[in-house]
Parts: C-alpha cells; structure tokens; sequence
C-alpha cells in the first residue's frame, strides 16, 4: 500500500469556520429543506426511496454504487440513469456529507478529520495507517452518555446520536480525502467503530451505516473488518449478533464489579457476570470465534499482577483475546498511563495463561488522535462537562 500521500502532508485547515458559518447553512436549509440525503439509505432503503418515486428498485444497486464506490456526488455523473431520473434526483435527493473543517497529520502518518455536522456539531475520525491494513477508526455519536472516568469523549458531554449519513460519511470523507482510487486496492481495509460515543446505543443507525461497509456495491468490506467496540450494553450485544453479526470489542478495563462501576458507570447496570455471559452467546457462529476485550492501562488502578491473574480467570470461560491499551492522557484527567514495566509484566501473565495479548500501539498522539482522546466539539445538553469543570477548580 501507498501511504506517501498523507505522510507528506501536515495539518490543512480546511475551511474558514466563520467563513462557512450561520449564513450558508441557513441559505443551504432553505433549498434543501424537503431534499432526502441519499447517504442516509442503506441499500434496502434505498430502493424503498426509488419506489416511493415511482421508480425500480434495481436503480438503488446502480445508486448506491456510485456514491459510495466512486465517490460521485453529482447526479449528472450518473451516466447509467436517464436524463429524466437524473432531473427528478435533482430536485428530490441530494448526496451531502459533513465538511472537513480541519485535516491533520502525525508524524506517524494517522490522520484526523474534524467534520462538522449541520447543526454545528464536530466529530473526530482518524484513519491509522499500517504496514498491511488501514483502519478508519469512526465515531457514532456526538459526545457519549456513558462519562467512563478514563475517557476525553465522556469529559465533553453529550449532544446526540450520528445519523447514517453522518457515520458512513466518515468512510467516504477518508476514501476521497486519501485519494482512494475504486479501482485499485482498498485503502480503508478495516473500519473500527471506536470513535467518539456508544455505538450500540445508536443501534438503527450504526447497523444501516455497517450495512453499506459490508455491501459489496458500497465499500465491499467483510465481516471480520469491521469491528464494533462497547462498554457492554447486554441487551443490545444480542440484538447485533442476531441482525448483524461483525468483530466484537468489549471494553472491559477492570477485573472485579466495585472497580469497573467507578471506571466505566454502565458496569452498574450491567456487571460483568452478565458482561461476559452475553459475550459467550455472541461467540457462536460470530464472523470471529473471538471477543477482543479491551484494558486501557491506568497507572496503580488495574495494572498489578493480581489483576492480571484474576483477568485470565475472568476469560477463562470466553474465547478471547486481549488489547492493552496505554492510557492517553487529556486535560483534566485525574490518571496516569501505566510504566511500560508495568504493562509488559501484566502482558506476559495472560501470555503465560496462553491469552493472544497484544499491547497496542499508541498513534497519533501529537495530534490527540490516540484512543480515548477524540473529543471533537459538542454542544454538551447534559453539562457534565460544567460540572466537571466545577469539580476540579473547588478543593
Ligand atoms: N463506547 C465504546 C467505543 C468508544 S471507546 C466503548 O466503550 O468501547 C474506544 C476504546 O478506547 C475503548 O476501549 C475505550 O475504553 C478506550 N479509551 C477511552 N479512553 C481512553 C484513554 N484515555 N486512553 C486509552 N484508551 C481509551
């Protein structure tokens, strides 16, 4: 694969804030009011829209195809429609994803986008290059409701569930923007749904986006490349592995129930005995026979050796495997990230156990890229992040 391309690059601000501000969204919602963005339909949806047009629904196929395989956002590029259905989409449909306001490089070559949303919301998407795959790492909501205490993305509150144009627009946001060419190799090879927010608490919507990443007239991905994360909303694991079965990510973080309910708050309603007893469920016939769990590394929390002993009896009963995260630390974080000492020892007790552990590569840190330092710019409703603010200037 060729990476040159972003490497050479370094942060591009992309549009003028002020610039693309009030004025021009309110001109655009006034033309646009009663126009349906076609990035909100999954296939089938898709060809829903074209009956309700009048129209056949083999037209979705040809559609779908062109927005999402070649990047068109052009009806008149649509040269397999007839001039007439081009006119019709014109005036009903429209193709609109978020813009780039600001595009960043790594030294490492991750790269981050800011889009902002039409109601002036800002979500991060990062795409990480490696050696033999690429993997766009996207965002489901704006903020998070889950305020996990190690996490940027809960610091900035919530505002609201992406919607389907918004998620799969990441992917096509960084297919153009990485200059993909659909006739060559893929350049997005996995997609990981570990950006900013819960994405099994935007079920409807992260399912239609993850439909068009697994169609193979959209971006053609399979199964085991496309990998969900949750901080474990049971019910909703078993909704996924029947309607649409992909790689599982559990962050679990903490061995034992009076830990993880201070770590990730959710615990509290779904502890770990359940936790784990939905990830056994979702094992069988899933697209991988295994559940990654996830274990960010904070400093004197989670990180002793006892812990590690009790995380290999925990998985003892659960095909798994296991990310070492290093903390990535964010203003205000009461933290620290684990000395590499400290993770190593940890990494080799569940290696012992014969545990597939892998400790994960921090990426893009200087440009706060890294795991759990996406925050993007939310309009917080729930003034958590007031609170929080509150919290850390009173003694
Ligand atoms: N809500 C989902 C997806 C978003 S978080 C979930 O909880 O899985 C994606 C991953 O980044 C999770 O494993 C999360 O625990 C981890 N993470 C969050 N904050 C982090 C931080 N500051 N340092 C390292 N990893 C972090």
């Amino acid at each position: 694969m060729n990476h040159r391309r972003w490497h050479d690059r370094c942060t591009i601000p992309v549009a003028d804030e002020t610039r693309h501000g009030r004025t021009s969204l309110l001109r655009f919602t006034l033309s646009t009011a009663e126009k349906t963005n076609l990035l909100n339909l999954d296939r089938e949806a898709m060809q829903a829209f074209f009956i309700g047009i009048g129209d056949k629904p083999f037209r979705a196929t040809q559609v779908v195809q062109w927005i999402h395989q070649y990047g068109v956002d052009n009806f008149d590029a649509m040269t397999n429609l007839s001039k007439e259905l081009r006119a019709r989409l014109k005036d009903v449909a429209e193709i609109r994803p978020p813009e780039i306001v600001q595009d960043q490089v790594a030294a490492d070559g991750t790269r981050k986008w800011l889009l902002r949303l039409d109601d002036g919301n800002c979500i991060e998407t990062v795409f990480i290059p490696e050696a033999e795959r690429g993997t766009l790492c996207v965002s489901s909501q704006v903020g998070c409701t889950l305020n996990c205490s190690f996490c940027s993305t809960g610091h900035q509150g919530f505002n609201r569930s992406l919607t389907v144009a918004e998620i799969i627009a990441q992917l096509l946001v960084a297919n153009r923007a990485l200059g993909r060419d659909p006739k060559a190799e893929r350049i997005v090879t996995n997609v990981v749904l570990m950006g900013m927010g819960e994405p099994l608490l935007n079920f409807d919507n992260v399912v239609s986006a993850i439909r068009l990443m697994l169609d193979d007239y959209a971006y053609g991905l399979s199964r085991r490349r496309v990998t969900l994360s949750t901080a474990g909303v049971v019910p909703i694991m078993d909704r996924l592995r029947a309607e649409c079965p992909v790689s599982l990510a559990v962050s679990l973080h903490a061995t034992n129930d009076r830990l993880r309910d201070e770590l990730v708050p959710l615990n509290r309603k779904y502890p770990i005995h359940e936790l784990l007893e939905a990830c056994r469920r979702y094992c069988v016939d899933s697209p991988r026979t295994r559940v990654t769990f996830e274990y960010v590394m904070l400093d004197g929390v989670n990180d002793s050796v006892d812990q590690a002993h009790e995380l290999v009896r925990l998985l003892s009963t659960v095909p798994s495997k296991v990310n070492l995260i290093p903390f990535n630390p964010f203003p205000q974080t009461q933290y620290q990230r684990s000395s590499q000492e400290a993770i190593d020892r940890f990494r080799d007790v569940l290696i012992a156990a014969g545990l597939t552990t892998i400790t994960r590569k921090t990426r893009g840190d200087d440009i706060d890229a890294a795991c759990g330092q996406l925050a993007g710019r939310v309009q917080d409703r729930t003034r958590r992040r007031q609170r929080l603010m509150a919290r850390t200037i009173q003694p």
